[in-house]
Order: structure tokens, then C-alpha cells, then sequence
């Protein structure tokens, strides 16, 4: 007997990073924060074409379908790659049959013109009807005039603005500065290191945390709904959520699998048609926190839309084929590393 449950919902991922895996190491050892972003991130980002952001799109979103996930809160930055990105991430994604709420993060780390065409990709993908956000990088790669454009267009669009805040200790000024801009609509991502509360809803990647040495964020404390995303690791929502109880656990013991559900669940106020949708798994009791927090090794078997429509069966999806799409990506892999 399997029991099922509804798509889950990954609610902060970085398609654009799936090759990144196996890529070359750098010249110096990372031994901080920002050097892992200049000296893995930012290299990467800057290397990515329409090419290869494809192939990373796909096998994000087949990786993620195989793993019950049906909607990915995604965030986007190819400096290389500006115009027209976020299209080719949503149209990755729906080919596979996953949901994506895309975003272009703007940053001023390469000039103020390419901070301004950022902002252009997000109003031109969400003025076409796209599904998304208004993606920023980070305040402190940001303007305060940057930060502003980015708020106002969000407002002008209704949506929310999608940030990473207080990631880490070079960051640790942001909410000073978002704190007269935030609004219920903001995605607000880490928030490992942040001195005062802020408005919106706080994405949680304890795997990213750990695996970047920033800290805890200690989410269980804040008076913010908070939802659970794996800053780009994988889409394996279930593995993201034992992790986030150990790590809860770690820092309070008196604390339960079902906080840690709850933020999962709370992923469903970005993709409610998630809810609709089926997914049958290799266990048979996915519905208990507590089943799921001490059972490592959970797999998707198939996942119906809610529509009506296999997506995934027998742990393959329907609509490509995994392996074509896994020798592709691999090859595109190899053109990428090439260009680091
Ligand atoms: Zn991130």
C-alpha cells in the first residue's frame, strides 16, 4: 500500500546551477561567503548561454518531478543571458509538466546597465503573463536606487519582490535597507543574518546554509511564515525537510516534524494547484511528519496533475526521455566547464 500526497513545492531553487555539480575546482580555495560566490557562483553564472541554461533548466525540473515536486519558486541570474532567460526556464519546466514562478535577480555587479536590463526581463516576462516575481540578487550587490526600481516594479506588477537577505555576514546591512520597501508580497531568502524584522515570507535552505557555513536561521523564531527551498541543491523536498528538523533539533529539542511539515505545506500559498496534484510513493506513510523525519530514502513512484495527466510513472517522467535528457546535460556540462 503507498499513501499519497499532494506536488510538493520547492520555494526557493536555482535551475540555472544543476551542471554546476562536478564542475572545476577553483584556482584558490573558497575559505568565506563571497569568495564561494565569486569564485563558484559568479564564474559559473557568467559562462551560462541559452544552450546550457537549457539543459540545466530540463534536468532541474525532471530531477524535481522525480522527486513529487510539482512547483519551483526559481531564481534566475545569467549576466550573458539576459534578455529572454526566464523564458527559456519556463519553458523547460513546462515541458516536463512542472509549475515555475520565475524571477530575473538584478544585482549591480556588472554595471548599472545590466542592472537596468534585469529589471527589463522581469517586467517584460511578467507583462507577457509570465508566472513569477521581481528578482533582486542580494542588497549588497545592489543600489539603493536599484533596490528601489525593483520595489516600485513590483508594485506596479502586484507581485512580491524575491531577495536573498542576510545570507551571510556581507550582507548583514540589508534589512536596515529593505525595511522601508519590503512588503507581505517579498520572498525573503536565508535570512541567516538579519538585526530586525522584515515583511513577507521567509525561504528556508538549511542545506545551503550548512553547506556554505553562514549559520542558522533559526526559522522556528520568526514571526514570518516561512517555506522550505534548497538554494538550488536538488528539489527533493522531503530530504530538505529532514534535514530542517535536524537542524531545528540541533538548536531546540523540544521542537517536532511538524513545524518543519508546516513549512512545506506553507509552500502551497505560492502554487495552490499543487494541492490538486497526486503523488504515489514508495512508502506508506508520507503523510505522518513523523514517518517522513526518520525515513530516509522516500521516492516518488508516479505523480498524476491535478488535470488529470501522468507526469511521472515508475519514477520516469511521460512527456521527455530522462536519459536523452541526462546525456544532453551532461554534454552540455562539458561545454560549460570548458568555458571556466
Ligand atoms: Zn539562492
Amino acid at each position: 500500500m503507498t499513501t499519497t500526497t499532494p506536488g510538493l513545492v520547492c520555494a526557493h531553487h536555482h535551475l540555472y546551477s544543476t551542471l554546476a555539480r562536478g564542475m572545476p575546482a577553483p584556482a584558490r580555495q573558497p575559505r568565506t561567503f563571497l569568495d564561494i560566490l565569486e569564485q563558484i557562483w559568479w564564474r559559473l553564472d557568467v559562462a551560462l548561454d541559452a544552450d546550457t541554461l537549457h539543459w540545466s533548466a530540463l534536468l532541474g525540473a525532471v530531477e524535481a518531478l522525480a522527486s513529487g515536486t510539482t512547483g519551483i519558486i526559481d531564481h534566475h541570474e545569467s549576466p550573458s543571458l539576459i534578455d529572454g532567460s526566464l523564458d527559456i526556464i519556463s519553458a523547460a519546466c513546462t515541458s516536463v509538466g512542472v509549475r515555475v514562478n520565475c524571477c530575473y535577480g538584478v544585482t549591480d555587479r556588472h554595471g548599472r546597465e545590466a542592472g537596468q536590463r534585469g529589471l527589463r526581463e522581469n517586467e517584460r516576462f511578467l507583462r507577457a503573463g509570465g508566472r513569477g516575481m521581481v528578482g533582486v540578487h542580494a542588497a549588497f550587490t545592489c543600489s539603493d536606487e536599484l533596490l528601489r526600481s525593483a520595489s516600485d516594479l513590483a508594485d506596479e506588477l502586484g507581485t512580491g519582490v524575491h531577495i536573498h537577505v542576510g545570507e551571510g555576514p556581507d550582507d548583514r546591512d540589508a534589512a536596515r535597507r529593505l525595511e522601508g520597501l519590503a512588503t507581505d508580497d517579498w520572498l525573503l531568502v536565508h535570512c541567516v543574518d538579519v538585526d530586525r524584522p522584515l515583511r513577507g515570507t521567509i525561504a528556508h535552505n538549511p542545506r545551503s546554509n550548512m553547506n556554505n557555513g553562514v549559520g542558522y536561521a533559526v526559522p522556528g523564531e520568526r514571526a514570518n511564515d516561512i517555506v522550505l527551498g534548497t538554494d538550488g541543491i536538488g528539489a527533493d523536498m522531503l530530504e530538505e525537510m529532514r534535514l530542517a528538523y535536524v537542524a531545528l533539533r540541533a538548536h531546540d529539542v523540544s521542537q517536532s516534524p511538524e513545524t518543519v511539515w508546516s513549512w512545506l505545506e506553507n509552500g502551497f500559498s505560492f502554487f495552490p494547484e499543487c494541492r490538486g496534484d497526486v503523488v504515489e510513493w514508495n512508502y506508506d506513510h508520507v503523510d505522518s511528519p513523523w514517518h517522513v523525519a526518520f525515513t530516509p530514502g522516500i521516492r516518488a513512484i508516479n505523480v498524476t496533475s491535478a488535470d488529470g495527466e501522468r507526469l511521472l510513472v515508475d519514477g520516469r517522467p511521460t512527456r521527455v526521455d530522462i536519459d536523452e535528457v541526462r546525456a544532453k546535460a551532461a554534454e552540455a556540462a562539458r561545454r560549460l566547464f570548458a568555458k571556466l
